[in-house]
């Protein structure tokens, strides 16, 4: 597709920074032998921005650089993160979105890693976001269940999302913002691109970190929140069989914040409605998000 074509398809055109150079995302050009094109061998990040900042910088930037050195990729966070902060300038968006996707780089097709390590290809953008949860947050969605199809290394931010992109299409056929994840043992992991949280007896609980599940940034924040409002909580499996004992359900993301949900393929958790522990789990998110909108620079 030609840039101009390309360009037509967003209300605005995305900054990018290509290995470090500035341009709009819809000029950016990769190898059709880039790993990430025929592998998938790359890894990603998505960052919030409030008031032309990154939330929860420093936290995601850890992330990235365990997952760097997970998949050996020679690149360090450090340097993505100057060029975020040259990406975020250049772009002058205020309340936006910054995606980040490392990949292998370029080598000649072979399944192993390439030797001598290819340079890796470095993507970040910072496009605009128009929040599309605000009125949902207060009413709460309804979502439906499916099996979790991954791979065994969930942990690891890949960009290999298809299973994750399978389940997200189900349930927007389904009418539902989300699909929670079910593996055989009939757990509940997380969403298909959220973490997962009931509130059973007061007491919040979500899934254990493993192999099996992606260490949210937004989940951990959710965790020091609950400490804050002194809600007690405990890394606790949910299970598809008993969501009839939880009181309340909510999801916790990047972009989605903190989402409550109010049904489970068309059973309603508690009584229905917004729980109270999750409306102030939200209004501490809130009053978190404006705090730092306020901190000085
Ligand atoms: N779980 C999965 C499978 C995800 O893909 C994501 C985000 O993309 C999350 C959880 C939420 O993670 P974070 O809070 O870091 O955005």
């Amino acid at each position: 597709m030609h840039p101009q074509e390309l360009a037509q398809l967003f209300d605005h055109v995305p900054q990018a920074n290509w290995n470090g150079e500035l341009l709009p995302l819809t000029e950016v050009r990769v190898s059709v032998l880039d790993r990430a094109f025929l592998f998938g061998d790359a890894i990603y990040e998505v960052m919030r921005l409030y008031g032309g900042r990154a939330f929860l910088r420093e936290d995601h930037l850890q992330r990235l650089q365990r997952n760097l050195e997970k998949m050996a990729f020679p690149a360090e966070a450090a340097v993505i993160a100057a060029r975020m902060d040259d990406t975020i300038a250049a772009s002058g968006v205020q309340e936006g979105m910054i995606y980040v996707q490392v990949t292998r780089g370029v080598a000649v097709r072979t399944h192993r890693f390439p030797e001598p390590a290819p340079e890796p290809n470095v993507l970040i953008y910072v496009s605009r976001f128009s929040d599309p949860y605000t009125t949902l947050r207060s009413q709460g969605v309804p979502v439906i269940t499916v099996p979790d199809l991954r791979w065994k290394r969930c942990d690891i931010k890949s960009v290999n999302l298809l299973a994750n992109c399978m389940a997200a299409q189900q349930a927007h056929e389904a009418g539902c913002p989300e699909a929670l994840l079910v593996n055989e043992q009939g757990e509940l992991i997380e969403g298909s691109r959220t973490s997962l949280f009931g509130v059973r007896d007061g007491e919040i609980l979500t899934a254990p970190l493993g192999p099996n599940i992606l260490p949210g940034i937004t989940r951990r924040f959710l965790m020091q929140l609950a400490d804050d409002c002194q809600l007690s909580l405990a890394e606790q499996t949910l299970h598809a069989s008993k969501l009839n004992l939880v009181d309340e359900l909510f999801l916790t993301g990047t972009t989605t914040e903190i989402l409550p949900i109010i049904a489970v393929n068309n059973i309603p958790i508690g009584n229905g409605t917004v729980g109270p522990v999750t409306q102030r789990l939200l209004q501490a998110y809130q009053e978190r998000v404006e705090a730092f909108r306020k901190q000085p620079v």
